[in-house]
């Protein structure tokens, strides 16, 4: 079934719509569609998002014929659960298969006061960063709005069973697999929902994106949903940069920072955030400090230092931690706001840029099989 309200990438099982693909306009266009009121959106949102109820029959508050027609249009598709792993600091990760057999990867990090849901984006990513376990597994597609949500959904659920309370989810990142602004209507149809009162109800800073700066899509993204920004930088040139993180060439520093100022000019309390990865020997020195607080001059900024974590068959080294409480001490004299990200849950690989997922590589295996027949 198709229509106008249903994404175009919705995988539809039976003829069936999967009800988690629609934010509160897409609900109520398939509410009209059914000959409903539009405003029962907020119910359906309410049962399944806030209330993990999605059979039908259980939803008392809509009418026994509006269930019946609800059942036979749509349907709740769930990826499953294929495995969850909890660290010994209270790290959990879920491994989520997804309905073509590709795997996503999902990490809750409980802190004091908050707990901080990362969620992915794609399965693979396309932009090869060189220090990204990620990039090693290529790119297949974009997530739907299904898949995207259905990451706060299970884990909201599974922690909820494990105890954590019915809200165990305070903030959500987009910081796990995959670039979120190259695939912006799934991602903002899906923050949508996380925003949303009826749905998961969480503040704009409470959500935050994080990109390794696609300019255009960064000045959509200020237009329709201004969320927290967190931006990869990692150099403070662009020779350096091109090289950790490729798209760097088409989006080269000036102009990314440029986008950053627009993000945040309107807004007078917010402030970008810039993920630095610690690279032993490659942007770590003193001198890169400093280039960084020029560089950072007029962005209102933060920054946040990520220990590099090391994977299988990577040459980068972390910078030691001496190292990095220079560079630290380094910005902050300079009246910069600097945190050093904890590494959490990296007994089960569950760390910045460790996730890996399950990826049916579509761009590198095709080389790999090229290759494979030249030498049949
Ligand atoms: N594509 C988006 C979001 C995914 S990456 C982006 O680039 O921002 C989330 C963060 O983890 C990014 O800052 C990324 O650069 C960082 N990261 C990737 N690999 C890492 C590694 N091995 N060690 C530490 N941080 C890493």
């Amino acid at each position: 079934m198709r229509s106008a309200f249903v994404p175009a990438d919705t995988i539809a099982r039976a003829g069936k719509i999967n009800l988690f693909d629609l934010d509160r306009s897409g609900l109520a266009d398939f509410l009209v569609s059914l000959g409903e009121k539009p405003w029962r959106a907020s119910q359906l949102m309410q049962w399944c998002h806030q209330r993990g109820v999605v059979d039908f029959e259980a939803m008392s508050d809509l009418g026994k014929a509006l269930r019946a027609r609800l059942a036979e249009a749509g349907e709740f598709a769930l990826p499953e659960v294929a495995m969850a792993q909890a660290s010994r600091d209270g790290t959990v990760k879920w491994l989520l298969r997804l309905a073509d057999g590709n795997a996503i990867e999902t990490v809750f990090i409980p802190e004091e006061g908050r707990g901080t849901l990362c969620i992915s984006s794609q399965v693979g990513c396309s932009l090869n960063c060189s220090f990204c376990s990620t990039a090693r597994q290529g790119y297949n597609r974009n997530l739907t709005t299904a898949e995207i949500i259905a990451q706060v959904f299970v884990a909201r659920r599974d922690l909820t069973e494990r105890g954590r309370g019915e809200r165990p989810i305070t903030n959500v990142v987009l910081m796990g697999m995959g670039e979120p602004l190259l695939n912006f209507d799934n991602v903002v149809r899906a923050i949508s929902l996380m925003l949303d009162d009826h749905a998961y109800g969480l503040s704009k800073r409470r959500v935050t994106l994080s990109t390794s700066g696609i300019v255009p899509a960064l000045d959509q993204l200020r237009e329709v949903m201004p969320v927290s920004l967190a931006v990869s930088l990692h150099a403070t040139n662009d020779a350096l940069r091109d090289e950790l993180v490729p798209i760097n060439r088409k989006y080269p520093l000036a102009e990314l920072l440029a986008a950053c100022r627009r993000y945040v000019d309107r807004q007078p309390r917010r402030r970008v955030t810039f993920e630095y990865v610690m690279l032993a020997g490659i942007n770590d020195s003193i001198a890169e400090a400093r280039a960084l607080i020029r560089l950072l001059r007029d962005v209102p900024s933060k920054i946040n230092l990520i220990p590099f974590n090391p994977f299988p068959g990577t040459d980068y080294r972390t910078s030691s931690q001496a190292v990095i409480d220079r560079f630290r001490d380094v910005l902050m004299e300079a009246g910069i706001m600097t945190v050093t990200r904890r590494t959490r849950g990296d007994d089960i690989d569950a760390a910045c840029g460790q996730l890996a997922g399950r990826v049916m590589d579509r761009t590198r295996r095709s080389e790999r099989m090229r290759g494979a027949g030249e030498h049949a």
